[in-house]
This record gives C-alpha cells, structure tokens and sequence, in this order.
C-alpha cells in the first residue's frame, strides 16, 4: 500500500465500548498491525485482564509474566514489559496478564490513582527518546468490557477514544453511558480526550437490519462513524487462533482489506485535522 502520513505526535487511542464481543480487541489488533504494516511505530497497551489482545499478536502473558499489572500497580517501567510482536515489524505490545482483574481493587488506594497509565506511557515516550527508539506513532489500548478504574486510565492517558459498534440491534443501547462518562473524564481528567472514530463492526450486508443500524449510527455520530465497514468474516474470528493478525493470517480476505482500509482512513482523517 501507499505511505501513510506520520502523525505530528503520538496518537493515543483508547478502544473502548462497555459492551463486550463488539470486537474491541478485534479491532485493536488488526488496526494496529495494519498501520505498523505500513510503516507506522505501534504500541498495543493491553489492560483486559483476559490478555486476548497479547494471545492474539502472540505475546506470552501467562502469570509469571511482568505486565500492564506490574506497571500500573509497582511502577515497573513500561519499556520493562513491553515486548516486540512477532508477527510484524514496527508493532510492540503491553502485555495483560489475569491479575490486572484485581487492579481495579488495588488502584482505589493508591496515589494518582487516575493517571498511572498516563504517566507510565510519557515515562516510556522519554525512555525511548534517550535510548534513541523512533517514536511511537500510534498507541492502541485495549479496554474490558467495563467502566471502572482501569477503563478510566486509558481515557486519561489517550488523546482519543475509538468506540467499535456491532451492527446489530441494540447497538445504540449503552451508548450514553458510555458518552457520560467519556464527558465526565473531559470534564474533570483529561479536558483533552475526544471521541474521534466509530467503527462499525461485524457488518453483514446481507440483512437489512445491520444497513438499518449502520445508517442509525452515522445518522447520530456523522463525523465519527469511518466510511469503511468491518464485515463479518470467518477469516478475523480464525486468525488468533494461529496467534496471528487476519492480515497474516489471510492477506486477501475482506477482513484484512477492510482493517487495512480503515487503518489509512484513521491515519488520512488525523492528518486532515492536524494530528
Ligand atoms: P471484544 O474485545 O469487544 O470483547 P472481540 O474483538 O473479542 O470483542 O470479538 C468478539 C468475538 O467476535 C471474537 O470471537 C472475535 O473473533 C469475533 N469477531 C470480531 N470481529 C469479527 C468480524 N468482523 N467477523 C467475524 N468475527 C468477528
Ligand atoms: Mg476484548
């Protein structure tokens, strides 16, 4: 494919959607390896305790692992648990491990408790700079399917959030709360963070029900929602299973073209307004 624009600085992009199988990790998966394929430096931070993202781009993240956990939690560096994917060049990974589902706990009683992903992603910026790294152009991180003070560290620390729809019914449904909280942390953590991307996902052209959601969706969110879909395709629901990416795993499916086609829509749209 065709370079893509560098982004001015890093973009930080939290996928978030309490809901769970809308295909968040899906979805932070094949963006990332599909901008890192195009020459992009990517940082997938994992803070599901289910680790799927880490399984998915074949990042061990059994207990005895260093993690996300370890990081939030200790204060171990990032630049300790980060490691290379070996499915593509260019992209790195923060891997989750199970323990993470008792930070949520842990983190009510620390200091900074909001920030700590925040302040670990700068520290791991610095890092880099010194050792000399390229920069991160793009840091995906990937959310569970819940609210608490885990999800509220990822929206301190992004710049962005990127909320993956299923076109099925009831895909508005949780949608407010999820857009009241995104405005409380505005309001009160990070009067930065914006709502940037919808993606629709699992796309069957098929029905008339998910043509119905999509147009209700774009009719709520017009400057949101991507012009590219993400169909359903047996293709991405196979590939993790090999711990590869669907554009890995089938470069010529529909899954791999759309996430490529939405990785150059994300990168084109940032860089019309100035990323
Ligand atoms: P979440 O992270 O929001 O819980 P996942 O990304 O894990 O959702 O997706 C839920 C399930 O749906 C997974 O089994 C995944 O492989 C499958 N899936 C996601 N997107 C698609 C798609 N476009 N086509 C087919 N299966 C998909
Ligand atoms: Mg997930």
């Amino acid at each position: 494919g065709r370079k893509l624009p560098t982004p001015s600085e890093t973009r930080i992009v939290t996928v978030s959607n309490q809901k769970g199988g809308v295909g968040k990790t899906t979805t932070t998966v094949n963006l990332s390896a599909a901008l890192a394929r195009a020459g992009m430096q990517v940082l997938v931070v994992d803070i599901d305790p289910q680790g799927n993202a880490s399984t998915a781009l074949a990042i061990p993240h059994n207990s005895d692992v260093d993690s996300v956990y370890d990081v939030l939690i200790d204060e171990l560096p990032m630049a300790d648990v980060v490691k290379p994917c070996p499915d593509v060049d260019g992209l790195v990974v923060a891997p989750a491990t199970i323990d993470l589902a008792g930070a949520e706990i842990e983190l009510v009683s620390l200091v900074a408790r909001e920030q700590r992903l925040s302040r670990a992603l700068n520290e791991y910026f610095t890092y880099r700079e010194k050792q000399g790294l390229p920069r991160i152009d793009y840091v995906f991180i990937d959310c569970p399917p819940s609210l608490g003070l885990l999800t509220v560290n990822a929206f301190v620390a992004a710049s962005e959030v990127l909320i993956p729809i299923q076109t099925e019914y009831y895909a508005l449904e949780g949608l407010s709360q999820l857009l009241n909280n995104i405005q409380m942390i505005q309001k009160h953590l990070n009067s930065s963070l914006k709502v940037s991307t919808i993606i629709l996902t699992m796309y069957d052209g098929r029905t008339n029900l998910a043509t119905q959601v999509a147009d209700e969706v774009r009719e709520h969110f017009p400057a949101e929602v991507l012009k590219t879909v993400i169909p359903r395709n047996v293709r991405i629901s196979e590939a993790p299973s090999f711990q590869q990416t669907v554009l890995t795993y089938d470069p010529q499916s529909t899954g791999a073209l759309s996430y490529r086609e939405a990785a150059v829509e994300i990168a084109d749209r940032g860089h019309a307004a100035g990323i």
